[in-house]
């Protein structure tokens, strides 16, 4: 049977394993980072691979066929060491590249550090913070205010001066966002371009309360790298092959 490496930690990875397994010999791996993680069904391995070298490894020991990259778009260097080990060893592999939002009337930046000068430029005072444990540091000198909402706490230093933390992860809906920017007075919405349906009410609620956005564009692709949009199209990638077809997407090998 064909043994599938798919990397995850998000929504779509799960529901992936979960068409999948037990039809095809699939293996989920999590980098770890949370604690209490929610996880797919079938085999599970957890922590990284150490680096191209332990991945090009863990791959051959482990017999793997092919590899699904299911991680989060901003997961940018686990999806370039994945393509650039399958593309070396000639190893099938897609990344499953759930589509981005439209940022509208955002303002677009490329990295968190940007989106604080945007955040002191304007001279917001409210923002809500939603780049994730690890994008709070860009934040850390700024005189704003921060409802800081993450999966896990982010690390007490590098956190800004004045701030409040929710935990939690999603899926979260409109009336809810809607009533925690009212509460808590938002003047402005920092995010990722994440893309998916999980997390998109908070941009519809900002829309409607004419919160300014400002948004994070995601990492780009590695250049070649086939892709697959939604889960249905990754799951008939994954059969294409087991049936000795190419499924969908370009297939040259990643540069
Ligand atoms: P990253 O910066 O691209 O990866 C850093 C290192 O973490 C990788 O080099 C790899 O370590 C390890 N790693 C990442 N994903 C892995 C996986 N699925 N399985 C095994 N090792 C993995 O990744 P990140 O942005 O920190 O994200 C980590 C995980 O959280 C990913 O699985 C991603 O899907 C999920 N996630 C990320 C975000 C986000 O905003 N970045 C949001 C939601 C979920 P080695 O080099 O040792 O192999």
């Amino acid at each position: 049977m064909m043994r599938v490496l798919l990397l995850g930690g998000t929504a779509e990875a799960r529901a992936l394993a979960k068409t999948l397994h037990p039809r095809f010999d699939i293996v989920s791996s999590l980098a770890g980072r949370v604690p209490d993680p929610a996880l797919p069904v079938g085999p599970v391995r957890i922590g990284g691979f150490g680096g191209v070298d332990g991945l090009r490894r863990w791959l051959h020991d482990e017999g793997i066929d092919a590899v699904v990259d299911a991680t989060h778009p901003f997961a940018a260097t686990m999806t370039a060491h994945a393509a650039q080990v399958c593309g070396h060893v000639g190893m099938p592999h897609l990344v499953l590249a759930r589509p981005a939002w439209d940022p509208g009337v955002a303002t677009v930046v490329t990295s968190g550090t940007e989106a604080a000068g945007v955040v002191a430029e304007q001279c917001y005072s409210r923002v809500f913070l939603t780049t994730g444990r690890s994008g709070v540091g860009a934040f850390a000198a700024s005189d704003a205010w921060f409802l800081i909402r993450a999966v896990t706490a982010p690390d007490g230093a590098g956190m800004p001066r004045r701030h409040h933390v929710i935990l939690s992860r999603g899926p979260y809906g409109y009336d809810d966002e809607l009533a925690l920017l009212r509460e808590h007075r938002i003047d402005a919405l920092v995010t990722k371009n994440s893309g998916g349906d999980m997390t998109r009410a908070k941009l519809d609620a900002a829309a409607a309360l004419d919160v300014p956005v400002v948004m994070v564009a995601r990492p780009a692709l590695p250049a070649g790298v086939r892709t697959a949009c939604t889960v249905d199209e990754a799951a008939e990638w994954v059969s294409g092959l087991a049936a000795g077809g190419v499924g969908p997407g370009p297939s040259e090998p990643p540069r």
